[in-house]
């Protein structure tokens, strides 16, 4: 059945589309104070209603009573990944819901175990507003582009479950046949054949398949791949990535960060200037440190995430991002939006960090310095790298080179140790630098290779680099 048919589910549908995407653009930021908290207040009364939550609270000793607003949420306890998986699946949702209307969704399991959660139609439809305000933001028409998904429909990720819940139904709200979605795992030639004849407007994928369109986009393929924008998240998308992709599309990437979590929804999204807005009328960030106290304003910590919107399986002080992020809470955009912000993005997952011996630890984001290497030397004839660190003194920096391009330009020998030398400098003379010319650099189970590999865990005392 089509719950669109309905009117109970087709007018909030509506209704929330045409105002949520422009309330930050008409609302005082008092209205929208208000209008958090509310959301917040009536969250967290959900949450109490769900065993997980229930049981941690009462334990805790808070009184739901105490809390008058978003700015006592530092009273309520945190939860974890662990926490899902051990409470899965009874206890994720309250004891009365219809269990016939929840979908389960879960993490790709890339790193470490896999979390599942359960989603339903109000998640969809409270969130609306985030991802249209998205297209909105970059002159782009939701309901009319020809938008092409390239991402992980297996069962029960995300994606799929998008699809089902959702989109496969409401096509009433945008326009016939403007949307595709294809698996980002199959062979490439066969995405970009399907590509090619769908002719998408805009493209949302991963920064490494993207990569991938824009290496065969080189070599003659996809004559009619000529999208306006490019949407991207999953994984961190690095300068080189980016630069790579947008000199052959003449066409921007725009980072939006989205997780199974916030399923459809975005948290954030980088506008035209590059700033990252957070939708806080749909989602409150915060950033902690390893003692899980809130970090000064601005400085780079652990992201902590609350919806403020949908049923199923409530997200309140959620911690199992594990992303590192700098919030800035009051920036005004020249786009037109004043938010929060993300400051300089998401900086990549936590698991994912460079740790040195010196105590220093780097978000991925930070030390892959390629891109400065290859610009200066005015080539793109690296396909694909990864920074595997194998030991605290040991890092692994894995290229693969365009075999068309191999003896144009500078020399591998050149290009090599200029890609030492900048991250020997980074490293410190403690650390062993090796660049190595590889053929594959495998995926993940259910996601692109990711930028950095450690098998390195930080510990209790290591300093995170803020610069
Ligand atoms: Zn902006």
């Amino acid at each position: 059945m089509n719950p669109f048919l309905n009117p109970v589910s087709s007018i909030p549908l509506l209704r929330n589309y045409f105002f949520d995407t422009r309330r930050l653009n008409t609302n005082s930021s008092e209205q929208i104070r208000k209008y958090r908290n509310k959301m917040f207040l009536r969250t967290l009364q959900y949450a109490d209603t769900v065993p997980l939550y229930h049981k941690k609270y009462a334990t805790a000793g808070l009184l739901l009573q105490d809390i008058h607003g978003i700015e006592d949420i530092t009273k309520i306890p945190f939860v974890s990944k662990p926490d899902l998986v051990a409470h899965y699946p009874n206890e994720l949702l309250p004891q009365n819901y219809n269990r016939k209307n929840a979908h389960l969704v879960s993490t790709s399991g890339s790193t470490g175990k896999q979390v599942s959660l359960y989603t339903d139609l109000s998640i969809f439809i409270g969130g609306i507003g985030a991802l249209v305000r998205t297209y909105d933001q970059l002159h782009l028409n939701w309901r009319t582009s020809r938008i092409a998904n390239i991402g992980n429909f297996n069962p029960n990720m995300a994606d799929s479950t998008a699809e089902n819940l959702f989109y496969s139904k409401a096509s009433f709200v945008y326009g016939k046949n403007t949307r595709f979605s294809i698996n980002a795992f199959l062979p490439m030639k066969e995405i970009m054949a399907q590509l090619d004849r769908f002719k998408p407007d805009i493209i949302y994928s991963y920064p490494a398949t993207f990569f991938q369109i824009a290496y065969y986009k080189r070599k003659g393929l996809g004559e009619h791949i000529n999208p306006k924008a490019f949407l991207t998240g999953g994984s961190l998308l690095e300068p080189y990535t980016r630069a790579y992709v947008e000199e052959t599309f003449r066409c921007k990437m725009h980072n939006v960060y989205e997780s199974v979590e916030s399923l459809g929804a975005p948290m954030a999204f980088e506008c035209d200037e590059g700033t990252w807005h957070i939708n806080y009328d749909f989602f409150h960030i915060e950033a902690i440190n390893e003692e899980m106290r809130p970090v000064e304003k601005g400085k780079r910590g652990h992201i902590v995430v609350t919806r403020l919107y949908g049923k199923a399986t409530p997200i309140v002080r959620y911690t199992g991002m594990d992303d590192w992020v700098a919030i800035s809470e009051d920036e005004e955009c020249t786009c037109g939006l004043h938010t929060p912000v993300l400051k300089g993005g998401v900086e990549g997952r936590k698991s994912d960090s460079v740790v040195l011996p010196d105590g220093r630890v780097f978000p991925a984001a930070s030390f892959a310095s390629l891109y400065s290497i290859l610009n200066d030397l005015k080539t793109r004839k690296v396909k694909q790298f990864q920074i595997v660190q194998k030991k605290l003194d040991e890092i692994d920096i894995l290229v693969i080179i365009d075999e068309d391009l191999r003896n144009v330009g500078p020399s591998l020998d050149v290009i090599f140790e200029k890609i030492k030398e900048i991250h020997q400098k980074k490293a410190g003379p403690n650390v062993q630098i090796t660049v190595r010319e590889v053929q594959d650099i495998p995926s993940q189970k259910g996601k692109p290779a990711p930028l950095v590999i450690s098998h390195i865990r930080p510990e209790k005392g290591y300093k995170v680099i803020d610069e």
